[in-house]
């Protein structure tokens, strides 16, 4: 959490965002370790955050080997300077990508924005839990994100 507002409160006004790194727990919670940042040939714009892949991949599986294999992709972070938490109709589609998308390695992913920026930022985060016909937006449901301090 401190990482990620420290990234969020440097970008500022633009921005910016990574992954999120961690577990899926014996009860199905997903449980968020650590985080990965933007990477340093991402585009930071005030309406849109386009992450280094490079940088992303590699961080990824150095903490993936760093952790056994335990630690994996969860979901990204983001952030929206200036607005509100909640996902754009944009976010919602990404989120939909990624859980299709085989390689990401979940069918559950996560996605956490911060909003705000003006002194504070404030916390959302939905978890992909799958898609209803004809329901397609009404299907993000806000369900758990843990996020441990060390
Ligand atoms: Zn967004």
């Amino acid at each position: 959490m401190h990482l990620m507002l420290e990234l969020a409160s440097g970008r500022n006004p633009y921005e910016t965002g990574g992954m999120l790194i961690g577990y899926e727990a014996d009860n199905g919670d997903a449980v968020v370790t650590s985080l990965i940042g933007p990477g340093p040939r991402a585009k930071h714009t005030r309406f849109g955050f386009y992450p280094d892949p490079e940088y992303q991949q590699a961080e990824l599986e150095t903490h993936f080997h760093a952790t056994n294999g335990r630690e994996t992709y969860l979901g990204d972070w983001h952030t929206h300077p200036l607005s509100n938490s909640n996902l754009s109709r944009m976010d919602k589609k990404t989120l939909a990508r990624i859980a299709k998308t085989t390689t990401s390695g979940t069918k559950n992913p996560l996605m956490a924005i911060l909003g705000g920026g003006s002194g504070t930022w404030e916390l959302g985060a939905v978890r992909f839990l799958g898609v209803k016909r004809g329901l397609f937006f009404d299907d993000y449901r806000l369900r758990s994100l843990i996020v441990e301090t060390f």
